[in-house]
């Protein structure tokens, strides 16, 4: 994209001693929405309600419909293979390796020939703008291989390219050369953030910036630095991750990666976070005065649902899954003029406690079970239940142990499911809900 690169950086830090890694990632080809031929693509349908990032900010609807889907084809998979040898992906230019859950066209082509199609999202990309991106067709073909491409899928036939799609390799230092602080060992006041370790992702780029900004002043500042932990906020499982286990693929957030995800929900961002974001000077009056607004508010809510309707508390009467807060609107005063948000947090909270709390014990019970043996000999491709890339890693660093197991990646949900198979003892006795 005419962009220069920062070359002397890694070979510098290299020198040093530090590991460097490579990684590559790539893009698909931007096109103009008035060259599309919408009425042969199917809608996919988005949330009818609309939601929001911040308590801050009002739910804003922009477009009822931004995502159509097709398919490639036949025709789409002959023009890759005509042209395999001009890919860099696959020429030998570039050979780092890549993101597991956004693999280039070429290569889904190339790795599943029996595959007849794939399937393609089409997403409008912003209001402001008139490209809409291919999801799924990450590509390091040339232009004109790309515009041959593009033009077999129904409803692309006269398409315009707006922005070609590449693919680009990169360097990265081994993150378990990192601080929790995000601050490089042995290297006093730097702090690294995003692609240089090894992750991928406008999120994890994000989250790591802030991170190594506030660590950064909390440095300089002389104060206690601000590490989350993995119950805390997925950038706390995500530094964990990036420090504490191998890092052999660009890493990318998951929540199966988060042993606590039921209590990691966007919805209670606010009351996990706010009060530290003010502990570092980030939360300003009006956004504190907001989060004990609704801290008020919940306070309120949970209380009410104490309340006992028929002798059983509100709360628990809510686990049911056939009853919803509503039903309580009228016979609790005072119920039905909370806000809806507050509303839907209070019964979320109550529907949930259950799983909550059993997954707190399963949490519990993989930490107590980090020494348990796993045999050498087993075959992982059977054990049904684990996801590909848990496999991969088991095969390739055969652990010996659940804990080491955990510590070269594997997810806690896939952990526990090779808890439960050892368990059970057998291979393919086990499904994916344990
Ligand atoms: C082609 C492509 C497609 C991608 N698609 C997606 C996607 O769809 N979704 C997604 O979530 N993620 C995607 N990613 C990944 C995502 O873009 C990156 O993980 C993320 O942008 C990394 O952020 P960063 O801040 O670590 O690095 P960057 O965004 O690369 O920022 C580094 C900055 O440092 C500057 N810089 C470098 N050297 C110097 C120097 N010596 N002095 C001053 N400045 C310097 C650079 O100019 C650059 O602005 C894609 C990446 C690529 C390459």
């Amino acid at each position: 994209m005419g962009e220069g690169n920062a070359k002397g950086l890694s070979s510098y830090l290299a020198s040093l001693g530090f590991e460097i890694g490579r990684f590559k990632t790539g893009t698909s080809p931007r096109i103009h929405k008035d060259s599309i031929d919408w009425d042969e693509l199917t809608p996919e349908a988005s949330i009818d309600r609309p939601s929001r990032f911040s308590f801050m900010s009002e739910p804003r609807m922009w477009h009822k419909q931004v995502c159509y889907s097709t398919y490639t084809n036949d025709r789409t998979h002959k023009v890759i293979r005509d042209n395999i040898d001009r890919a860099p992906l696959f020429d030998g230019t570039i050979e780092g390796v890549g993101p597991r859950y956004c693999p280039s066209i070429e290569d889904k082509i190339m790795r599943f020939p029996d595959r007849r199609r794939h399937q393609v999202y089409l997403e409008i990309e912003s209001e402001e703008s008139c490209d809409v991106y291919i999801l799924g067709l990450s590509t390091s073909l040339p232009e004109d291989v790309q515009y041959q491409m593009v033009h077999t899928l129904p409803g692309l036939t006269r398409a315009q390219i707006t922005r070609p799609g590449y693919a680009i390799e990169y360097d990265f230092l081994v993150p378990s050369q990192i601080l929790p602080t995000l601050e490089v060992q042995d290297i006093y006041g730097l702090y690294t953030a995003g692609q240089i370790n090894g992750t991928s992702g406008y999120e994890e780029a994000a989250a790591q910036g802030l991170m190594a900004g506030i660590n950064a002043v909390m440095s300089i500042k002389g104060e206690e630095p601000l590490i989350l932990g993995r119950k805390d906020a997925y950038i706390g499982v995500l530094i964990d991750d990036l420090i504490n286990t191998v890092i052999v693929e660009p890493y990318r957030m998951l929540t199966s990666r988060a042993e606590y995800r039921l209590l990691l929900r966007h919805s209670t961002a606010p009351s996990r976070l706010t009060p530290l974001g003010r502990r570092v000077g980030l939360v300003s009056d009006d956004r504190w005065a907001a989060y004990c607004e609704r801290e008020e508010l919940l306070t309120k809510g949970r209380s009410l649902l104490e309340k006992r309707v028929s002798g059983s508390p509100i709360k628990d009467l809510l686990r049911k899954p056939s009853c919803y807060i509503e039903d309580f609107f009228g016979i609790i005063d005072g119920l039905d003029e909370l806000p809806e948000e507050i509303l839907d947090e209070v019964e979320v909270e109550a529907k949930y406690s259950g799983f909550i709390e059993r997954q707190n014990r399963e949490a519990r019970r993989l930490q107590k079970h980090r020494e348990r043996k796993l045999p050498r000999d087993v075959d992982w491709t059977k054990v049904r239940g684990l996801s590909r890339e848990t496999v991969d890693k088991l095969v390739r660093f055969r652990p010996d142990s659940l804990g080491k197991a955990l510590d070269v990646g594997v997810s806690p949900s896939d952990a526990m499911v090779i808890l439960a198979w050892l368990r059970g003892g057998k291979i393919g006795s086990v499904d994916s809900k344990v």
